[in-house]
């Protein structure tokens, strides 16, 4: 493999062992690794705050005690400067938690921390461009021996970085090579890709490692994939159920229904079953994706949130997998109100957004976490697409519902409190900066800067998924942002997570070259 000089800056930015990210979706080797790195489950790190909340010494502070009675800079609105004024009398474990997580982000949120650079006049810090493209080029070289934990995701290593620099208008094509040979050997022979060398395969990093090749886009990254070993693999993932297992013989979950559909659609994958998809047959299905709607419905939960799996949990990660799921297999205006009860639904993912901090938490009782920016913040354009109805006979945007969210608050908790001083971004105020929050916190940021709707036309030939590949995108109105033009991000295609012509590139050179089943 030819080596490449990465960045367009010397190599700068060293990772600390202990900045390993947690994994949303994991490529783990073991049912072990994969227990341990489920949504919310994050990796244990040296760098993570106590039970107490303590921040890291980086920016520990003693003027972080004083950030509620301090006076925040001008253009900040109260809601955003103060405490809630309504608060439960019961003191836990929970509620430390929460108030030392809050009195910390206050500091950030009024603009009263030394690390914070310029203000505009909404008292919101400008984007850190340049420190986190520096970043991003950065955690594509090589890692210390303390991310061996992360060797089972390399494929995401590879595609959080490239999505974050496509992001930031950073051209991703000039990776092909080195991702071409970097995901060549991680491909098995009887189909999809493992999370590293000599693993099997696995949904999650065979979406990444798709989302990868269609970010560095050509036709020899296309032809990478064996389509037909890809499709037969699929089939023997396929449960009885009408969901799919992430691996063979492996856990089954929303993760692996997103993941697979976006394969399919992708990579426009033949929806017949393959003959030795014996689960699957077994139970009288007759394609990929039969059942797959009615198993995802299973995974409401009583809160009205989306589960992993029928009777667990709600989480912001498994609610995005399971809305871009049903959005890729029809009209979010049919899929969506047909399989969820959309009014619970609103009602769990309006309380993931927090005040004052502005921020989503993946999970009732939970702290604010920039991951979910994306998440959580990723299922609003899918619920207000399918509120809004069928797209419109002229092509032009809908006109939404409103806001269902507030886009200032996203705004003001990412760029006020994600943003570490020396690139990348994070989680909260006293965590370590890693490209997994750096690509799902700038997702969540282009998400709030554009209007994402779906119109009457679709870039693919094909009836089954032509809703999936109809979305077109607008920058929102100046007035109703809290950020500076200069850092409006790339577009992303809302199912997808990569650029709308990364999504019609790949899709349209597969339909060209159908695989012969
Ligand atoms: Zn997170």
């Amino acid at each position: 493999m030819p080596l490449i000089i990465a960045g367009r800056h010397k190599r700068r930015v060293r990772f600390p062992a202990a900045s390993l990210p947690p994994a949303v979706i994991s490529t783990p080797a073991t049912a072990q690794q994969q227990q341990q790195k489920r949504p919310g489950n994050q990796v244990p790190s040296p760098a993570k705050p106590g039970k107490s909340g303590k921040p890291s010494k980086s920016e520990s502070s003693n003027s972080s005690t004083m950030a509620t009675q301090q006076e925040p800079r001008p253009g900040i609105p109260a809601l955003f400067t103060q405490p809630p004024p309504i608060r439960d009398p019961l003191v836990t474990e929970t509620v430390e938690l929460q108030d030392a997580t809050l009195e910390r982000c206050l500091e950030f949120l009024k603009g009263l921390h030394i690390s914070q650079g310029s203000f505009n006049a909404s008292g919101v810090p400008a984007l850190q461009r340049d420190p986190h493209i520096t970043y991003l080029y950065d955690s594509l070289e090589d890692y210390p021996e303390g991310f061996v934990a992360m060797d089972a995701s390399r494929p995401w290593m590879v595609y959080w970085a490239l999505a974050g620099l496509t992001l930031l208008g950073e051209d991703p094509t000039r990776f092909r090579e080195r991702v071409l040979g970097t995901l060549r050997p991680m491909q098995h022979p009887t189909g999809g890709f493992g999370g590293g060398h000599g693993q099997i395969s696995h949904l999650a990093g065979s979406y990444a490692a798709v989302l990868a090749l269609a970010l560095v886009g050509g036709e020899d990254a296309f032809a990478l994939v064996d389509r037909e070993a890809m499709w037969r693999w699929l089939g023997r993932l396929k449960q009885a159920d009408g969901g799919f297992s992430v691996t063979e013989g492996g856990e089954e979950d929303v993760r692996g229904a997103y993941c697979a559909a976006t394969i399919i659609a992708l990579l426009d994958l033949p929806l017949t079953l393959p003959h030795d998809a014996k689960k699957a047959r077994e139970a009288g299905f007759e394609t990929l994706t039969d059942g797959l709607a009615e198993y995802l419905s299973r995974c409401q939960s009583f809160e009205g949130g989306i589960s992993g799996s029928p009777g667990v949990e709600a989480h912001g990660a498994y609610a995005f997998c399971s809305l871009a799921c049903l959005s890729i297999l029809g009209p979010p205006e049919e899929t969506i109100p047909r399989h969820m009860n959309i009014p619970l639904l609103l009602s769990w993912l309006s309380a993931r957004q927090y005040a004052p901090e502005g921020g989503f938490s993946g999970r009732t009782n939970k702290l604010v976490d920039g991951c979910y920016s994306h998440w959580v913040g990723g299922c609003w354009p899918l619920l207000q697409s399918a509120l809004d109805g069928k797209p419109l006979s002229s092509g032009a945007p809908t006109t939404t519902v409103g806001n269902l969210y507030s886009r200032e608050g996203l705004d003001r908790y990412i760029l006020s409190c994600c943003q570490s001083p020396r690139g990348g971004l994070r989680d909260k105020p006293g965590k370590s900066p890693d490209s997994y929050h750096t690509c799902y916190v700038l997702t969540g940021l282009s998400a709030t800067q554009h209007h994402h709707y779906r119109t009457n036309t679709s870039i693919s030939s094909s009836s089954e998924f032509a809703s999936a590949f109809s979305w077109q995108s607008s920058p929102m109105r100046a007035v109703d942002n809290v950020y500076d033009k200069a850092d409006r991000l790339v577009a992303f295609h809302p199912l997808f997570v990569i650029p709308h012509q990364a999504a019609a590139n790949m899709r349209l050179w597969c339909e060209s070259n159908p695989i012969a089943t």
